[in-house]
This record gives structure tokens, sequence and C-alpha cells, in this order.
């Protein structure tokens, strides 16, 4: 059993602050995701929770103990980096079974534990190479199998697919949900890949500048966004975002005239997501020439130039036209969204 609680946690250098305040209770065997752009604290969050980084302020508690002072070899947790560090040479057996021997576990069980957590990730017919004789996604099942052979009661996993080519990344990730639900282990995952986020968590905290935006589950943050910035960061391509006005509950901006909307008038953001608009023969709320068109095999994206901001629509995939045709573009008001110009916030 292992439930984090991280209570309002902080990590300072000097007067700069990589993470802010980060107040949340991770469940025992959830699948948590830290998600958010190059910088934004992740892996100084997991490094605090490792143990690898003290923290400014705040509680970190395993189980209701807290765990400040521990150090990390002695808080139950075990890692995987992007940059997996194998022993080069060590074949794939001494590598997977070095944590047991460096822990000290009983010689006995270490060939049991060794080929059960081998064969979890698919590498029994390799126990014999070097790896420097094995693929990269070969080698990063060698460090999953390193982490799983200690049977921690956490797993932290920092990138561990960056280094993957695309069709190893969505097989290994689908390897890696599977495991976490078979091993039952409480996992923190970080990654900038919202898609990777998206398909593995329980729930999803998406930061920026070391500030949490939004804590939910992968629908709730897809439907829900809390902020523009969630907003602009999840969903492939992300939220089509158009600065307007609203007055009685009409959105209107350059090309676009939107009624049957609710909220105060003034200023707003309009978000909607391009599976949820269409193209029309005519009488959409928008009517703008076509920027550019994108082939993608079940749909073809089509894209528009409003003010300087692109928005695009998934339309269907025998959709033809040219660049620079006008095309109308009907947005259900169902599915739109209203932020707050000035702080992004979520209104209504
Ligand atoms: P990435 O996706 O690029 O790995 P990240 O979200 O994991 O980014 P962190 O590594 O947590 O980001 O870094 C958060 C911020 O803290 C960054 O601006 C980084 O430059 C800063 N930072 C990290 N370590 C230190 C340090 N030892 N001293 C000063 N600043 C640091």
């Amino acid at each position: 059993m292992a439930q984090i609680e991280l209570r309002n946690i902080s990590k300072r250098w000097g007067s700069f602050v990589g993470v802010d305040n980060f107040d949340l209770t991770i469940a025992d065997k959830e699948f948590l995701v830290l998600l958010g752009p190059s910088g934004c604290g992740k892996t100084t969050t997991m490094r605090m929770i490792a143990g690898l980084e003290s923290a400014s302020e705040g509680d970190i508690l395993v189980d209701g103990n807290r765990v400040n002072e521990l150090e990390p070899k002695d808080r139950d947790v075990a890692m995987v980096f992007q940059s997996y560090a194998l022993y080069p040479n060590m074949n794939v057996y001494e590598n997977i079974r070095f944590p047991l021997k460096v822990r000290g576990v009983d010689a006995k069980t270490h060939d049991e534990k060794v080929r059960r957590a081998s064969a979890m990730v698919e590498l029994d017919e390799f126990l014999h190479r070097k790896p420097a004789e094995l693929s990269g996604g070969q080698r990063q099942r060698v460090a999953l199998a390193r982490a799983i052979v200690r049977e921690p009661n956490v797993f932290l996993m920092d990138e561990p697919l960056s280094n993957l080519d695309a069709k190893l990344r969505v097989s290994t990730r689908a390897q890696i949900k599977n495991l976490s639900h078979e091993l039952a282990v409480t996992t923190i995952y970080v990654t900038h890949d919202q898609i990777e986020a998206m398909t593995l968590a329980d729930r999803v905290v998406v930061m920026n500048k070391g500030v949490v935006q939004q804590v939910g589950s992968p629908t709730e943050i897809y439907d829900r966004p809390a902020n523009a910035f969630v907003a602009s960061f999840i969903g492939s391509p992300a939220m089509n975002l158009m600065e307007g006005g609203l007055s009685g509950g009409r959105f209107t901006a350059q090309h676009t005239d939107i009624a049957g909307l609710s909220g105060q008038d003034g200023p707003v953001t309009l978000g909607f997501r391009a599976e949820d608009a269409s193209v029309v023969d005519s009488g959409g709320q928008i009517n703008a020439p076509i920027y550019t068109m994108e082939l993608l095999g079940d749909a073809t994206m089509v894209t528009v130039r409003i003010g300087g901001v692109l928005v695009s629509v998934k339309a269907d995939k025998t959709f033809r036209a040219e660049i620079d045709d006008m095309v109308s573009i009907h947005v259900p008001t169902d599915h739109c969204h209203l932020f707050d110009t000035q702080t992004g916030a979520r209104l209504g």
C-alpha cells in the first residue's frame, strides 16, 4: 500500500521558484501523470518525492508517515529515467539482478525474481545479451525490469519513452499501462506528451511554470479545461482559441458571429475543438478563407486564419477545396468554452 501526500511542497533556488505550492494526495495504486511543457517543474516534483531533491517547503507523506528526511534508498520507490544507464559489462540478467544484490535481498530468491521481471517485459530470450547488443526499446525494457524486480510500492517514471521511436513508444506505452495494472503499484509518470498522459493516466496533473493548472481524469481535462493554458496544451490539435467580444450572448470576432452563448458582456476568449466543429455548405457562424488543408487519412483538417490566429476544423476525408476558397464553419454552442481573456480562467 502506498498513498502519497504532497502537502504544499515548493522548491526554490534563491528567488527562482521551480515548484510552487504543489498540494495533492495520490491514491494507493493510482497512475498519476505529471504533464506540462519543458521547465514547468515536473522532474523537480518527482525528484522531491524520490528524495533526490529536498523540498524548500511543505511535507511529503507516504502512508501517513513524513518522509522528508529519509534518504532515497530508504524510500520504497523505484525510478525509471529517460536515460536508462545500464551497466555495459553486465548482461541483461545481471543488470536486472543488480538492485537485488545492492539491497541485500536473499540470494536464493534472485533467480526467480529476475526471471519473473524479465518475462513481464518479454526479455526472457535476451538474458545473456549485453546492452550493446540490444535495441533501444529492449534496453528501455531492461530498465523497466530492473525497477520491477525490486517490487517497490511506488514507481517513478521520468519520460521513460522519450528515446524510443514512434512505433516502439506506442507498444512500450501499452506495456507500461498493463504492468502498472498487473503489479498494482502507485505510479507517478512524467511526460510533456499529452497523448501519453491521456492514454496512461487515471489522473493528469497539468503544470505550467511551477504551478499546478488542473488535476483531473483525462476526460475531465479534455472536456472542461480549467483555463486557456490547459485548453491549448491538451488535444491534438489543441483547442482553437479566438479572442473577441461577447454581447447579449453573441460572440463576435473577425469572420465570426456565434449566437446563443451565455456569459457577461465584454472581451472573452472563445475555445472549441476541431472535432466538435464541421464544415457546412453555407450558414455557418465562421466564414473565412482556407489557409491550409491536411489529409489525415480518416479526415481532412481544414485550417482558416482569423486575425492572425489559426483555427482548425475536422472535415470529411472526401472534402475538397483550394487554398483561399471561402469555407463556412458550424460551431455547436454546447461545445464552446469561454475563457477570461486577461487571466485565462474558465468562465462558467
Ligand atoms: P523538462 O520537461 O524539460 O524535463 P521539467 O518540467 O521536468 O522540464 P524541471 O526539471 O522540474 O522541469 O525544472 C523546473 C525549473 O527549475 C526549470 O526552469 C529549471 O531550469 C529549474 N531548475 C531545475 N533544477 C535547478 C537547479 N538545480 N537550480 C536552479 N534551477 C533549477
